[in-house]
């Protein structure tokens, strides 16, 4: 007996049917030796009861003389309950009719008696083989299953834990997606999603800035964006309360049976407001929400860079209101702020989009014109001078509030400070020759 035999016996439920009690005992004394459980019966009436009974035999081996039933109706009754049972017979040399009948009836072994023992062992573990292996294999096969099952369970508990919406995608589309981002779109089930919404990219609100992609299924949408890009990407979503929010979103691919996407969407709405109304403190004078010096400072250096990259030309202008010290004096500070704030007001309505206007401190103002030579520039600004002699910028002054300008244009040359120092000399002339007017160099 191999070592495998012997290992295969050991798991093994035999039932074994015998008339002729000596025999019996000996072989099945023999056969529990080595097997995990012998059951006896004297005839094949008493061996159907068992069978029926417990059904849990991997191999029945039969005498065929045998009173009450034989062993050839034991077969055949055995037969119409499992067609592929494993049966093995002892028959003796006389009774070699029954042996070719037992063959006919689809018995798949046999041992001729008298019986050798270790015959009869090495054909019980032959024809059980098939029925063990496959009864290890639905074990097996159960085990994995359930082992599936929970790390699904886990996987999906995990995904639902994450603060994050999720979704798993592959070629062909999303098949895994979290409970927070059906909770997010109101729906229940991710066959909803598709039913309702067709691909994810749909979702995605058009507008710069956020990542966006039209008419592609999951799979193009989510291989579309630049995943080897280090800035960061963003997204807008609306909720099913048609409330908007930010997202940064993040996609990883793993190959596993194909590619697959993991999507993931972080809401950053409460930190992008957040970060937005710092960048615009930042940038902007307080009271007249025109932008800053600072800002006014980094915007030239940029500008001047550009200019020289790709010969633009520019104008700035400096201003200055005449006799401000006065309007705070006669009327009080408020109003000199109302004043302050209103020509802010009326400087940024008259200029284009392109231009830029800069509080550079107290009464003074920076004026950057876009692309602007410096003759259309003094037309320009000779009109605002005008604009704002004729615009009432607080109720009740006496006498209308007037500004001096200098303006100057970028040369090839210029440093940013020699830039802005000339404009600053244009201006302390316009000062010089008696105020509301506007002086070029
Ligand atoms: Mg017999």
């Amino acid at each position: 007996m191999t070592k495998e035999e012997i290992e295969l016996l050991k798991s093994i439920q035999v039932l074994y049917v015998e008339d002729e009690l000596d025999i019996q005992k000996i072989t099945a004394d023999v056969l529990s030796s080595v097997c995990k459980k012998v059951v006896c019966a004297n005839n094949g009436v008493e061996a159907l009861e068992l069978f029926d009974a417990d059904g849990d035999f991997d191999i029945i081996v039969t005498d065929i003389n045998m009173p009450k039933m034989d062993g050839i109706t034991l077969i055949k009754k055995i037969r119409e309950r499992d067609n592929t049972f494993p049966i093995t017979i002892t028959t003796a040399h006389t009774e070699v009719h029954f042996l070719q009948e037992s063959i006919d009836l689809g018995v798949n072994g046999y041992t001729l008696k008298p019986i050798d023992l270790k015959k009869l062992m090495k054909t019980v573990a032959k024809v059980s083989e098939g029925r063990v292996l496959r009864k290890k294999l639905e074990i097996f096969n159960s085990e994995l299953i359930q082992k599936v099952k929970e790390q699904t369970f886990e996987l999906h508990s995990i995904l639902d834990s994450q603060e994050s919406l999720i979704a798993v995608s592959n070629i062909d589309g999303i098949h895994t997606i979290n409970k927070r981002f059906l909770d997010f779109l109101g729906l229940n089930s991710l066959d909803d999603l598709k039913k309702e919404i067709g691909s994810i990219c749909n979702i995605f609100i058009k507008e710069d800035g956020y990542y966006f992609s039209e008419n592609l299924n999951d799979m193009c949408c989510l291989a579309n964006i630049d995943h080897t890009t280090n800035s960061d990407i963003f997204v807008k979503m609306k909720n099913f309360a048609g409330i908007i929010s930010i997202f940064k979103l993040n996609v990883n691919i793993y190959e596993y049976n194909g590619t697959h996407f993991i999507l993931s969407l972080s809401d950053i709405t409460s930190l992008k407001s957040e970060s937005d109304l710092l960048q615009y403190q930042a940038n902007h004078d307080s009271l007249t929400q025109i932008y800053n010096r600072q800002y006014f400072n980094s915007f030239i250096k940029t500008e001047i860079s550009r200019s020289l990259r790709y010969s633009h030309l520019f104008s700035i202008a400096m201003f200055d209101i005449d006799h401000f010290k006065n309007v705070n004096d006669t009327y009080g500070h408020d109003i000199g702020d109302e004043v302050l704030k209103n020509i802010s007001t009326i400087v940024k309505t008259y200029l284009r989009d392109t231009d830029i206007l800069a509080r550079w401190g107290g009464e003074e103002f920076m004026i950057l014109l876009a692309e602007t030579p410096i003759s259309e520039a003094f037309t320009k600004i000779e009109q605002l001078r005008k604009h704002i002699e004729a615009s009432t910028l607080a109720p009740n002054l006496k006498e209308p509030v007037t500004v001096s300008f200098g303006v100057t244009e970028f040369m090839i040359s210029d440093t940013k400070a020699e830039l802005l120092k000339r404009v600053d000399i244009a201006l302390y002339q316009a000062k010089n020759s008696g105020r509301n007017q506007v002086v070029k160099i």
